[in-house]
């Protein structure tokens, strides 16, 4: 990455696996998230989640200074990595989307975990989608859209991804689009015969755990109610909806007012900073380090994976 990683930023953390919670992709384990806390500390001096927003807030922060970041509400962040960031009495951001701390459910999240518990790698699980689209009206959209693809062209801000990553995100971000893409999943898992409500028990924390991080010093901020994948495709009410559900939610839980953001798959435009000024929200978090910081609400964050293949150069 050519940008210096010397400015205040995040650092970004999804997945964490233990014996309970399975290895998807990405996920790391409680080791793992000890030495990147660690290493990063040999560089940068990483903040209490409290310290770094009143920070950010004054206009104080350091170049070096950092911060933790949880984003989407997961059950393994509260039972992997809370621990470990207890052991280096540290507090972190934790961005919650609300829908799936109030009963709701994401499919992304239980498409993930599918493809983790039900195939032996990504690669028999991206074989089974496109065979699966091959038997569906949409097989030749997605052959026509894929003349023209280059992988290394596609999300080239994610080092990490490698072209099968690029080519199925191409396919279902971009050509299949949210609703049909559920239908093919919902194919996929339907003829795999899944128990939804015993499939999904451990993925998302709940309120509690919520209310026991805010006990406990950390910040809990906005990801936005139902975490779409494109939220800046969606007009100025859908997007309003979206942040208004978000903050009533974890406002009324907390009974504080949240006044952080962390943008859900890096989605945002002018209209949702407006958005998110308006509801008084004083710090954001993009999820890259491409691009400058342009406003409080964006700071940039380093994805761990990032962090972890320079440990191993
Ligand atoms: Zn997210």
């Amino acid at each position: 990455m050519k940008t210096s990683d010397l400015r205040p930023h995040g650092i970004m953390f999804h997945h964490f696996h233990n014996e309970k919670h399975i290895q998807g992709q990405g996920a790391i384990s409680a080791d793992e998230l000890a030495q990147i806390i660690e290493y990063y500390q040999q560089s940068h001096r990483i903040l209490p989640a409290r310290e770094w927003l009143e920070k950010a807030n004054q206009g104080t922060l350091d170049d070096h200074e950092a911060c933790l970041t949880f984003d989407d509400a997961l059950l393994c962040q509260y039972e992997v990595a809370l621990p470990v960031l207890q052991h280096f009495n540290l507090t972190a951001f934790w961005f919650v989307y609300s829908s799936v701390i109030t009963g709701g459910n994401e499919k992304l999240e239980i498409y993930r975990k599918f493809r983790t518990v039900c195939f032996e790698t990504i690669n028999d699980f991206y074989r089974c989608f496109y065979k699966t689209i091959s038997e569906s009206p949409y097989q030749s959209a997605v052959a026509t859209a894929l003349k023209g693809f280059i992988p290394e062209e596609y999300l080239k801000q994610f080092p990490f991804y490698t072209e099968p990553d690029r080519q199925f995100r191409f396919v279902r971000d971009q050509v299949l689009g949210p609703n049909i893409y559920t239908e093919v999943l919902d194919l996929m898992m339907q003829a795999e015969k899944i128990d939804l409500p015993e499939f999904t028990s451990d993925l998302w924390m709940n309120e509690q755990q919520v209310i026991d991080l805010h006990a406990q010093q950390h910040v809990i901020g906005l990801h936005s109610h139902t975490h779409p994948t494109a939220l800046s495709a969606l007009d100025a009410d859908g997007q309003r909806v979206e942040y208004q559900t978000n903050f009533e939610t974890l406002n009324r839980i907390l009974r504080v007012a949240p006044d952080t953001v962390s943008h859900p798959c890096n989605s945002y435009n002018a209209e949702t900073l407006k958005i998110l000024r308006d509801l008084q929200i004083k710090v954001g978090f993009r999820s890259n380090m491409a691009e400058q910081q342009i406003s409080q609400l964006e700071f940039p964050r380093e994805d761990h994976a990032n962090i972890m293949e320079k440990m191993a150069a």
